[in-house]
Order: structure tokens, then sequence, then C-alpha cells
């Protein structure tokens, strides 16, 4: 018998097939938004504007922009129609009744206060629990957070694994918390020093990096006994449920939407950022389980955000979060959103261009002390990165190093031991295409790494100067 594909190549294709079923979108496109193309001389000429710092562009001038995720999801139809369902009454809002049960329904958090995003619920959280000269211990810190701690007089305490710091580490949960770094601080100030651990779920500065449920676990059994509570940045929650259900023995059959609420069960309250996860372009809440705390939430609240039923939004904001809250625990949506992530780290692996291992939930993270070994961090060697990668192809990233690291109260700089460009992937927004387009622009830049020169900060701001910050080649 003669066959037109050799049986060899089929039965190749065939294995390929059984074994191998790529993941695609679990949407279709209904509208779609223009970009705008510019030439490399307009992007010279933005970027010297913007202080080398992409934060300062134009969005006009960006072709695909990754700076972040935060805000930036495509809606679906569902959320849109829900923007007309809104009750914008004052006080009340049937929306905030929708958004209160769906966190109750996917979180099983009992008590909430909206916020306008993440911050807002940071700050009334710290400002809560913190007392002066507090210690609040965190796996890895997030910007916002940990100056929310700070200026409530909290110190903040790094207790992540080890793992977390080594980009090329292959530690499959390098968002995990050290107990015995945190023994170490319990030992050493006394629990009734620490009011609250800060546990993030897919560590946004380690990389996106997960957390286990077994170190959640672990985590929850040591601090109860101590009356230390555990709150929960739960900004990507369900990324790190993607990845508990992908890599933790005993939960490939747990759908994303279980693994969510068992990680909230192992705590005691948490904020978010409903801009990330939650598929909407601006809103936020604080969740608790205790009436006290939540009766004092309730109440500040009014003087920072609003009225405890709005907390700084819209009533059509509140229904957009409650539908985007539902949407984001689909195991379907999950496999296409880190698969869409894992696709752009893959190409860029093969291009040879050094990024954070293993591939996180939001994005990929290029490690640019190997990108531009020749550069020192006072050089700002991912800042320069970011804005070399924006003048190659109109893509925008942004720094995640000494930058966006700081300054400590006492004036000194954190130098963290990660100096990152992140390229972050909005959700639901870029196509495959896309992704090519950006891992060769990484490549392009990569070729010609040597000559690129590092920057020197002509102006800081005094808070998270990385937003702000403008600096000239060196
Ligand atoms: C974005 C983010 C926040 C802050 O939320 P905003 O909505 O930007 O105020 C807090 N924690 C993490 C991990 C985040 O990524």
């Amino acid at each position: 018998m003669v066959y037109a594909v050799p049986l060899q190549r089929l039965n190749q294709i065939i294995m390929k097939s059984t074994y191998h079923r790529s993941w695609a979108e679990p949407y279709k496109i209904k509208m779609v938004e223009l970009l705008r193309m510019t030439t490399r001389a307009q992007r010279l000429k933005a970027i010297r504007e913007a202080g080398y710092n992409t934060f300062l562009l134009r969005s006009d001038d960006v072709y695909i922009d990754l700076l972040t995720d935060s805000g930036t999801a495509a809606m679906s139809d569902q959320q849109w129609a829900g923007l007309m369902m809104g009750d914008e009454s004052y006080a009340g809002s049937r929306n905030f009744y929708h958004l209160e049960s769906a966190i109750q329904k996917y979180y099983g958090y009992q008590y909430i206060v909206p916020t306008h995003q993440g911050r807002g619920a940071e700050n009334l959280i710290s400002k809560i629990l913190i007392k002066p000269g507090d210690v609040i211990p965190g796996n890895m810190y997030f910007t916002t957070t940990r100056l929310h701690q700070e200026l409530a007089g909290g110190i903040f305490a790094d207790i992540i694994i080890d793992e977390a710091h080594d980009p090329l580490s292959e530690y499959p949960f390098k968002g995990n918390i050290d107990l015995k770094k945190l023994d170490q601080l319990v030992q050493t100030h006394g629990a009734a020093k620490i009011p609250y651990v800060s546990m993030a779920t897919s560590v946004n500065m380690a990389g996106g990096q997960p957390i286990s449920m077994a170190n959640l676990k672990a985590l929850y059994e040591y601090t109860r006994p101590l009356g230390i509570r555990v709150i929960h940045d739960m900004t990507r929650v369900a990324e790190n449920a993607w990845f508990i259900k992908q890599r933790e023995p005993g939960y490939e059959k747990h759908s994303v939407r279980e693994i969510v609420k068992e990680i909230c069960s192992y705590t005691d309250g948490a904020t978010m950022s409903a801009k990330k996860d939650a598929l909407v372009n601006i809103g936020g809440f604080l969740a608790l389980n205790d009436w006290d705390l939540f009766e004092e939430a309730r109440n500040l609240v009014v003087v920072y955000e609003g009225l405890h039923t709005y907390g700084g939004l819209a009533g059509r904001d509140m229904e957009a979060m409650a539908i985007g809250i539902g949407e984001s625990v689909d195991n379907n949506h999950m496999h296409a959103r880190v698969g869409q992530v894992e696709y752009l780290g893959h190409k860029m692996e093969e291009y040879g261009i050094p990024i954070v291992r293993p591939i996180g939930g939001h994005g990929i993270f290029v490690d640019a002390k190997r990108f531009l070994p020749h550069l020192s961090q006072d050089q700002y060697p991912a800042q320069a990165l970011a804005a070399e990668i924006y003048l190659d192809s109109g893509v925008r990233t942004m720094e995640r190093g000494v930058v966006s690291a700081g300054r400590k109260s006492t004036g000194e700089n954190y130098y963290p031991k990660l100096e990152l460009v992140r390229f972050t992937i909005p959700r639901r927004v870029y196509t495959q295409a896309h992704m090519d387009v950006i891992a060769e622009s990484a490549f392009r830049v990569l070729k010609r790494a040597k000559k690129i020169r590092g920057l020197k900060m002509i102006y800081e701001p005094k808070y998270l100067r990385f937003f702000q910050a403008r600096f000239e080649p060196l």
C-alpha cells in the first residue's frame, strides 16, 4: 500500500495530536481598536520627551502596550452589557449587592468594602491593623502594598523563599513563604508585634510566581495559634490557582474555581486589585471575615473612598467587576491566558533571551543583568533596556528593578537582586501574531546589546519614583 504521507510521519503526527492539544482563546472578536504605527525617528523623539521612562510615553505613540496587565483587559460582551445595568444610586446600589454575592460565591469571604482599586484597600487594612513599630512579613514586597505598610508606621520584612530571588531557579512554587524566616521574626519581635502576614498569590515582583496550597496550609497552621492574621493580596489569585492545578500533586482534577476558593479559605481577609484577574478597567475591594474589622473598614472607607456601598466606584463598575470575577475563574479562560504568556516565553527562550524561569502567570520577565552584563545596577540596566525595546518596535514594557525598588525610609536605595524588564500581557487583548512581533523585537535588541548604554536619573519623585522619574543616556 502507498501512502501520500509516509507511514512513519503519519504516526508522528498522530502521536503528537494524541498527546498535544493546542490551547485557543475561548472567545471571538466582536470589535477592534486600531493602533498607530510609528517610525524609529518618531519613537526616538517620544522616548526622549518621556525622559526614557516608559510610564511617561503617550499611549498613542505605543504599538503593543505591555506596560502592565492592570486595568488593560478587554471586557466581555456580558460585562459591557453589565455597564448598562449600572444602578447609580448614592447608597445601596443593586450592583453592590451583586458584587458582594459574587465575592462570597467565588472567593468565600464574608464581608466586603469596595474601593476604587487595590491600593485603596491596602490603605484601609494598613491603617486598621498596623501600629507604629509593627513588623509586616510578606512573600516579597509589592510597591504600593509596602508603601502603605510603611506609611502606617510598619516595617516590611521579606520572608519569601530564597529561590524567588534567583531568576534561574526552576522551583515550581517560587512564591512560597519560608516559615523558618517567619518563625525567626516571631522569635525576635514577638507575635504581638506582627499584626498580619501579607501573603500574595502569583507574586508579581518575583515574576508572577505561585505559592503552593501546601505552603498556604502550613502558613495558616503556624499563624492561627499565634493570633497573627493572614491578609491575602489576591490580585492574581486565579492565575495562581491555574499553576496549582498544573503543578501541585492532588490538584490536577480540581477546577480553577475550586482551587481559588480553597486558597481563600486559608486566609483571614484580602485586598484585591480587580484591574488584574477580575477583568475590569477599574475597581477593587477589601474582603474580611471578621465583623469587627469590617465595622472599622466600613467606617474608614467613607473618609478615603466613598460610602461603603460604592467605595469610589460607579454602580456600573461594580457590575462589570461582579461579572468579571465569574469569568476569571473559568478553566478555559485561564488556560488561554497563561498559555499565551507561555507561548511568548518559549519563543523568547528559542531566541536565547534570558528570562525568569519558570514562566509566570501575567508576563515575561527579562533578566536585564544577564541581557546587559556590562552595566552596573546604578546605571539602571532594566530601565535602559525597556527604552531600547520601545525604540526598536514601539513595544512598551516596564522596569522592575532598582528604580521600582525605591529608597528605604532612611534614604538609602533598595538594591533588589532581581533587575528585570516586565513584558506584561493584558488579558484577552493581543493575538499570537503580536507575541511573535514582541519576541522578534527583543531578539533584535539582544543582537546589539553590547552597544546599549546605561542611564542617569535626572529627576526623582519622593514616592513610587518609577512612575515619574526622568533619565538621560550616559
Ligand atoms: C496592582 C497591584 C496592587 C495594587 O493595586 P492597584 O489597583 O494598582 O491600586 C497590589 N498588589 C499587587 C500584587 C498588584 O499587582
